[in-house]
This record gives structure tokens, sequence and C-alpha cells, in this order.
């Protein structure tokens, strides 16, 4: 007999011997959350064939739905519930057949489930289909029973067809140990991941039309299943897929080794053992302090918080393992997380050097499905009998199930990228205190400039600060110096001439520099000489950028492109002028600058996207293959590069006039991380932001690495004009298609039903005004910003507003809590 190792508890328990059978009647009534749409929880008999015993929460089934008895994948939400909380009249189906002998899914891990939910306002069957990798909620598993002579195979299907007599002898094998549970028919298509594997120009002819597609649509969107390529572009994408296979443009098939691994950095074993021998010092004693308040909190009864606020190049990295160490000595996980894989590897890597032997798993983006699913299934493994490990990954590796979670650090713990927009959004911090609240662990934010509504959170006393205020090894932070370049004489190019100056004395002297530059390709927006109008995507409206590689105008926002040159959408004109400087430019004219022999090497988005492009560049830096490294806040983050002396923020003012709340924090946190770049070797470093606004408030606290001064500023000025964290904040947005007459009238009527209750709750209501971007995707978009004291009022209001749009209708809305993306 197979037991559950976990009781299922039972909604109410009775004695008295009449009452005992309506007690065994509930006990067999079980609900299911389905992992495909509809992705309701629906109730479900227990069939007799099984035992009562081997049916609990977390286990994963198969159900029947609908009057064709469709088979879906679901997870028993509960046991044992009470027949009133059925619906009268209704018989209740029985459930198929168990996906498995022992539950997936751990009762933490289900309430985990429940609370995202809830505040996602969807279904938990929803939020279980996006957590689970692909096989682990499919209903398409097979049976091999092995019961005399030739072992037979069994689909689901087969089981759902068969007479009462034959279930209760497979449930005999089932019970005995002689099935096993066959994972789903392997999806070659699901399997075989596509990418490019040289950057643009390709060598396709001009005619070869649906090559062409192919090979944009793939350096858009980087290496993709092959399944979703050709949902994406229709089935007749296979052949010219083909083709570019067999022509070595694109890879077909599994990641290979070397590219999997997106840790390849590339060192070979001399850099190895280097880099190892500086894995080995010890803790100075500020990192030493840091370490017990860290250590003390994991120990502590109840779940506590701790930012670590350490500048950068002070060593919060060594604190982090030694953290983790810690956590395993005492038999619990940890996870190390950081904003981008590159960075997560990185940490990854920082762990196998520093002790070679740690339990430790890194988890990111790039696997396949079979890869995550088998993942998922040693960790669930490994949590259910107490074993403890060590996860190192981004933000997604949040939701893998471990057991009993001492630690979760988050560096960086500033960065937007630990807001999930899409899909499922949320936000990191929230996840992570949620489930170390759930084992009262501990959670560390660490960050050298934390978000505003962290360091709050400290001097309001929620939270116990710990500071590292030293470079280790006494390196000093470098010099700031402002370069203002309003009237910039040197057209050709963004850079100041004193700036050149410094950039070409730099790598004559045999240092690095850095440039960033947060703005990708090669110019910004393309002029027709002929009319005067500016290329525009007819998607969004938003102006086209050149990347001139490509031989294309591209769309930042929605990834739609144009062959350049073609004729002006408007005049049909063929002159253009290309305007302003993106990194793509920047590195061509650098690269014409400097002294004989140095190179220029350049990182952003379109550098790295072809797998394990990311490392080799950086590794390529690091051993001073070239003197400058172009880009974008990519290159800000995290990296170490002791032969940096200089860093240069070619245009300081980018970010400040973004419409957001927040632009002027992120302008902070990204300078002083880029600034945190140079002299982080023996030799010091300076730092030259060019700007047209050398007046602006920010600079000076930027100049002055003083974070608790900016934070004062800015807090008095969200308190002034009611921003987080004096007030919740939210986003309702909308949109509907452009080309649908009606829509306008729509958002109208939403917007004053919306003011109405906003009233009635005590929320207060900006808008809905037009986004600002407009059009994107060829859909109008507006926003509601909702301030309020707290995030219930305003799930209700936006509850009510839901409620005034039928499914049907063409009008979107989602509701963003705490919204990092305003645009
Ligand atoms: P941060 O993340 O705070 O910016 P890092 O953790 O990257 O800083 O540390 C900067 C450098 O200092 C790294 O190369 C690291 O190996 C080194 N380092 C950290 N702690 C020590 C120490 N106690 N002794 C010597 N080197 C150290
Ligand atoms: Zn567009």
């Amino acid at each position: 007999m197979i037991l559950c190792g976990r009781r299922c508890r039972p909604l109410f328990f009775v004695t008295s011997g009449n009452r005992q059978l309506v007690m065994n009647e509930n006990l067999r009534i079980v609900s299911v959350s389905l992992m495909a749409p509809p992705y309701t929880t629906l109730h479900y008999r227990l069939p007799e064939w099984l035992p009562e015993e081997m049916w609990c929460a977390g286990l994963r089934v198969a159900v029947p739905l609908g009057a064709r008895g469709t088979l879906r994948a679901g997870v028993i939400a509960a046991c044992g519930c009470a027949p009133d909380t059925v619906p009268q009249g209704v018989e209740l189906k029985a459930v198929l057949w168990p996906l498995e002998f022992v539950p997936l899914l751990g009762e933490e891990y289900l309430e985990m489930v429940r609370q995202l939910a809830v505040r996602q306002m969807v279904p938990p069957g929803q939020i279980l289909g996006m957590l689970l990798p692909a096989g682990l909620r499919s209903a398409g598993v097979r049976l091999r029973v092995r019961a005399g002579g030739r072992p037979r195979t069994l689909r689901l299907r087969d089981i759902a067809k068969m007479a009462d007599s034959e279930r209760h002898v497979l449930a005999s094998h089932w019970s005995a140990g002689r099935v096993e549970v066959l994972e789903p028919e392997t999806d070659e298509a699901e399997n075989d991941i596509c990418h490019v594997t040289a950057d643009p120009p390709w060598p396709v002819r001009p005619a070869a039309r649906r090559q062409t597609e192919v090979l944009e649509y793939l350096w858009e969107n980087g290496p993709v299943s092959r399944r979703r390529m050709l949902h994406d572009l229709g089935t007749g994408a296979q052949t010219p897929l083909l083709t570019l296979a067999e022509r070595g443009l694109v890879h077909v098939g599994p990641l290979d080794a070397e590219q999997a691994e997106v840790c390849g950095c590339g060192i070979d074993s001399a850099c190895h053992t280097e880099a190892f021998e500086n894995q080995l010092f010890e803790l100075t004693d500020a990192q030493q302090a840091a370490l017990r308040a860290c250590t003390d909190a994991v120990e502590s009864d109840s779940a506590e918080t701790r930012l670590l606020f350490g500048i950068t190049g002070s060593g919060k990295t060594a604190v982090y393992l030694e953290l983790a160490r810690a956590c395993l000595e005492k038999g619990l996980s940890v996870m190390l997380l950081a904003p981008e894989v590159a960075l997560a590897c990185k940490l990854y890597r920082d762990v196998q050097l520093r002790f070679p032997g740690l339990p430790a798993v890194l988890y990111h983006g790039y696997q396949s499905a079979h890869e995550r699913e088998q993942q998922f299934l040693n960790l669930a493994a490994q949590a259910r009998e107490g074993r403890p490990v060590l996860i190192a990954g981004t933000r997604s590796a949040l939701f893998l199930p471990v057991a009993s979670l001492g630690a979760v650090v988050l560096d960086e713990e500033h960065d937007a990228s630990f807001k999930q927009d899409e899909r499922l959004s949320y936000q990191a911090k929230e996840v992570a205190w949620f489930r170390v609240a759930q084992s009262k662990g501990a959670l560390v934010l660490g960050s050298a400039t934390p978000d505003v509504k962290t360091f709050h959170a400290v001097r309001e006393g929620h939270m116990p600060g710990i500071v590292l205020s030293e470079r280790v090894g006494g390196g000093t932070l470098p010099a700031v110096e402002l370069v203002n370049i309003k009237d910039n004489a040197v057209k050709e190019t963004i850079l100041a001439p004193q700036t050149l100056t410094r950039i070409k004395e730099t790598v004559t002297r045999g240092e690095q520099a850095v440039i960033l530059l947060n703005r990708r390709g090669y110019a910004p927006l393309m002029y027709c000489l002929d009319c005067g109008s500016v290329a525009r995507c007819p998607e969004c409206e938003i102006g086209l950028t050149y990347h001139k590689g490509r031989e294309r105008l591209v769309c930042h926002y929605c990834g739609h492109s144009v062959p350049f040159p073609s004729p002006c959408a408007k005049c049909r004109g063929v002159h253009y002028l290309p305007m302003g400087e993106g990194t793509e430019k920047l590195e061509e004219t650098l690269s014409t600058m400097l002294p004989h022999g140095k190179k220029v090497l350049r990182l952003d988005r379109d550098s790295t996207r072809r797998p394990g492009r990311m490392e080799q560049i950086l590794a390529a830096f690091a051993r001073e293959e070239s003197s400058i490294l172009v880009g974008t806040q990519m290159l800000s983050k995290g990296h170490h590069f002791p032969s940096v002396t200089l860093a240069v923020v070619a245009d300081g003012d980018i970010g400040l006039n973004m419409p957001d709340y927040r632009a002027t924090e992120r302008t902070f946190q990204l300078l002083v991380q880029a600034a945190g770049r140079a002299g982080r070797g023996e030799r010091p470093g300076s730092v030259i932001i060019q700007t047209r606004d050398p007046a602006h408030y920010c600079w000076d606290y930027i100049r002055n690495c003083d974070y608790e001064g900016f934070f004062e500023k800015e807090l008095e000025a969200r308190r002034k004009r009611r921003y987080p964290p004096f007030v919740k904040l939210a986003l309702i947005r909308l949109s509907y298609p452009m080309d649908w007459p009606q829509g306008q009238d729509r958002v109208n009527a939403l917007a004053s039903a919306v003011r109405a209750s906003g009233r009635e709750l005590g929320v207060s209501v900006l808008g809905p005004a037009p986004a600002p971007l407009p059009v994107l995707r060829g859909r109008r978009r507006f926003q509601c910003l909702l301030k309020a004291s707290d995030w219930k009022t305003i799930r209700m209001l936006f509850h009510a507003a839901r409620q005034g749009v039928p499914a049907s209708s063409r009008l979107r809305l989602s509701l963003d809590l705490d919204p990092v993306n305003m645009l």
C-alpha cells in the first residue's frame, strides 16, 4: 500500500455511529485545481478502485471535464470536502487517475499558490499553470504496467474507456508498485531550440523573404523552441528554417553543451586557478559583522528582513556566500537571486569556486522544457526528503520547491527586474518574504543604492539595516566630474572633446574604460530629407531606431522592423539623415578615434542575443582584449573589472525625463552603479558624467556618492506629491484595437464608473489618460493611476470595474499593483 506521507486534514471530525458514514462520504470528495483552461477548482469524487490513503492535497491527478469528459491535469487542493460545499443537484464525476505516487507539491507550496491567486485575482489553477514546467501539467502521460508477460503501455484515455473491473485490476498493480508513470511523450518541437549563429547582416538573397523573416524573428526573440516559432510564424516557416539550419545560419536542436552553459565564462584553466585563489580570502571585520547580523536573523524564532547596504566593491557577495554555507550547515536551504541571468551565473560560479562540492543548483530561463521539468522534479524530491539545497538564479527560481528555507538573498534589490509584468505579475521581494515567513527564515536585501521604499522601511524601524561603508582592500570611490554637453561643438559624437581626451589618455596608459549609453542601435531617429518626416512604427507610432549592422529600422517597443533603406512611407523618397547616437554608433566612432591597436567591445541587448555571447564579451574585456566597453545599463550591474579606471556616462539625462515618479531615483541608482565600475582595482578611478542640465540637483548627490542625502530629498518630494512609500500606487491599464470605433466611448464609460467607485471607496483616481506610449502593437492605450492607503480597496475598485466589462469585449483591462513600468 502506498502512503502519501502527509495526512490530509479532514474538515471536521464526527464520532457517533450514524454520522461516521457522513464523514467517510466527505472524505471521498476532493477539490481539484485544473492546470489548463478553464483553470477552475472543481469537486470530484474519489474513485473506489484506489485506497483512500493515497489521495492528499498537492497530488497531481487526471480528471474528466465537461460532457465529453476531456481529460485535464490538476492538483488536489483539498481532501475531505463537506458535501454542502458542492452545488446542489450536481452529480460529481470521479477523479480518473493519479499522475504520481507521492504529491509533487507540499502544503506550503499550495499555500503560496493560493496567496498569489488572491493577490492576482485569478484562480489557483492558473497560477499553477504558470509556475509548473509544461510536462508536469500535462494530461498526456502514459502508464507502463509490468504485470505478467510483456509490459503494457496505457494512455489515460485508455483508462477512461475501461470497465470498473479492469480499473480495479490496474489499481491493484498500481498499489503493488507494478506501474510506472512515463513522462508525456517528448515533443521534439518543444525541445528543439532555435537561434541564429551569426550576427547580422546575414548572407541571404533579398528574394528569400521567408528566410529573412525567420532570421529576423529569431534575432528579435532570442533562442526559442521550434514549436513557439512555428506557432508565431506559421508552419510555412518550417522549410526556410531547415534551409537556414543546413546553411549553418541557424541552430536547431537542443542547445549544445557550450551554449547551454550560459556560464561558459570562457576562463581557461589557468584563469580558473587564479579565480579560485582569489576566492580564498578571509572576511574583513566589517564583513564578519554583517554576516553575523544575517545569521542571527536566520536563527531567530521569527521571519526577519535585513537590508545589507554596502557601497559598490564593499564585498557583499562574500557575505552572501558565507551566509549560504552557514544555512546549509544547519540543514537549511538558501536562494541567492540576482536581477539578471549573467549575474546569477556569476553568483553560481562564485559559490562553486569558494565552496566546491556544495549542493548548488543554477536556475535560469535558457533551459529546455525537459530540463526545467527534471530540475523541478529533483528539487521536489529533495524537498520531500528534507535535504537542503542552494539555488542561484533569477526571480523565477523563487517558485522552485525547497525544504526549510533558511534565507533568500536578493542582490541589487533596487533593480526593476525583480518585478515581473508579463504573464504572472509579481514582485520578487513579496514572494521571497512570503516564503521565508513560512519557514521563519531571513530575507536579505543587498544594494549600494537601495530602493527608496526599502530604505524608508529601515528608517521607520521596520527592518534593521547593516552597513558596509568601505571598499575591501581600502580602495576609494572614484572622483566624479560633470561635463556640460549642451553646446557640444563636435557633431559626429555625443562625447565632448575633453571626454574624448580623457578616454584616449586612459587607454594609452594601458588602462580600461567603460562607457554607458543607455540607448541601443545606431541612431534613435531617421529623418526623411525629402519630406522632413520621421520614420515611425505603424503599430506604435514611435520613431524607429536605425540598426546599421542589421540594415533595418526597428521599433524598440514591439519589434516591428523594415529593411533600410526602403522608400519613405510618406513621400516614397530615399534620402535619409540619421539623428542622434546609440551604442552601435558610439562603438563605431570610438574605434576610429582610438590609438592604433586599441579595441572597443559593445555590450547591449543586440550584441548579446546569441546564447553565450554576453559571457564571451565580458570575459574578453576581463582578459583586457579590448580597452573600452561601450554598453547600455547591462554593463552597470555587478561586474568587477580591476583595470577599469574610467567610467563615462555619455548621456546622463536620458532617464531623468521619463514619465515615471521614480525617474530621478532610477537615474541615481544607474549612475552610482555605473560609477562603481571604476577604480575597483589598485589604481584609483574617475567618472565623467555628461549632461545638458548641470544644475539638476541629483548630480551633487551622485558626485558625493551621498545615498542618504539623496534619499531625504527624494522622500520629501514623494511626501508632497503623494507617492510611495506614502501611498499604495496602482495602474489600471486599458487598451482597445485602433480600428474599433466604439473604443473611446467604452473607455469614457468605464472611466466615470471607476471615478465613482473611487469616490465611494476613498481611492484617488487620476485619468484615464492616454498612456505615455499611447499606441502599442496596434492598440490604443490608456491608464488610470490609483492611490489608496491599502491594497485591498484598490483590488475592490478593480473588481468593480472589471464587472462592468463583458468577457467578450474588445476593451482589455488589467491591474498592475505597484507598477514598475509606467509606460
Ligand atoms: P560588491 O558586490 O559589494 O560591489 P563584491 O562582492 O563584488 O563587491 O567584491 C568586490 C571584490 O572584492 C571581489 O573581487 C571580491 O572577490 C573581493 N573581496 C571581497 N571580500 C574580500 C576580502 N575579505 N578580502 C579580499 N578580497 C575580497
Ligand atoms: Zn512598434
